[in-house]
């Protein structure tokens, strides 16, 4: 695609981030070089009308992926959608970074799985058109399944094979005491254990 003069190419990176974990960040910067992104915008979720179960607490998530990113100068993280009353939708977060950035190009980066859902969120039809879609995948994800929604048209695929990590796995080595070392970030280790996170197995699922 053609992008405007004096236009940018902006990643947002959605997702619950509970917690942020090394896959995350290799998709963000896989997703960065193979799209050209000047910068890409980690966006923690809010509260999800379509997620009953427990998670973490906004403002935890959102510190643990302010740990992850800092040191990486083309990536930020924003408030948009923790700091907004009530359900967090997509398509409103789209609406605003499209406003604030009239002239970039967007691209929403998450979980394939995640994606497969999209016809089922709020003003599907306009999230496809504010902003391309890329599909994270993990190794060995069938993409058929992309087809058979009829969303492989709409989307770009990166395959990651570092998405053989997974926030629930994570959150299970927590709650079983087993070493989540390397797999995320140190700083989010330790911030984890400083709040006591993931220990009961209450959220590990
Ligand atoms: P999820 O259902 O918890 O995750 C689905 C899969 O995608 C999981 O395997 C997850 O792995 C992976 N994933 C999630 N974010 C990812 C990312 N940024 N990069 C790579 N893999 C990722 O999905 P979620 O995290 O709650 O939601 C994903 C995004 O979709 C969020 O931005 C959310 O706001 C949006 N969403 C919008 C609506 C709506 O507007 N109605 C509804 C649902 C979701 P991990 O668990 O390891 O991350």
């Amino acid at each position: 695609m053609q992008l405007r003069e004096g236009s940018g190419a902006v990643g947002i990176m959605g997702g619950s981030f509970d917690p942020i974990h090394l896959g995350h960040l290799v998709t963000a910067e896989q997703a960065r070089a193979d799209l050209g992104l000047d910068e890409v915008v980690f966006v923690p979720a809010g509260s999800q009308p379509q997620k009953p179960q427990h998670t973490t607490p906004s403002e935890l998530r959102y510190l643990m992926t302010v740990l992850a990113t800092a040191a990486n100068p083309a990536f930020s993280v924003s408030r948009l959608e923790i700091d907004r009353e009530g359900p967090t939708y997509t398509v409103d977060t789209l609406r605003s970074m499209r406003q604030s950035r009239p002239n970039d190009q967007l691209f929403f980066i998450t979980g394939a799985d995640a994606i497969l859902n999209i016809l089922t969120w709020k003003d599907a039809k306009e999230c496809l058109e504010l902003a391309e879609f890329v599909a994270a995948t993990r190794p060995g994800y069938d993409l058929h399944r992309l087809e058979s929604e009829g969303l492989r048209e709409h989307v770009r695929i990166l395959d990651v094979p570092a998405l053989a990590i997974s926030s629930s796995d994570v959150r299970k080595r927590f709650a079983d005491d087993r070493p989540v070392r390397y797999l995320i970030p140190l700083e989010v280790e330790q911030f984890a254990r400083k709040y006591r996170l993931y220990r009961d197995g209450s959220d590990a699922a």
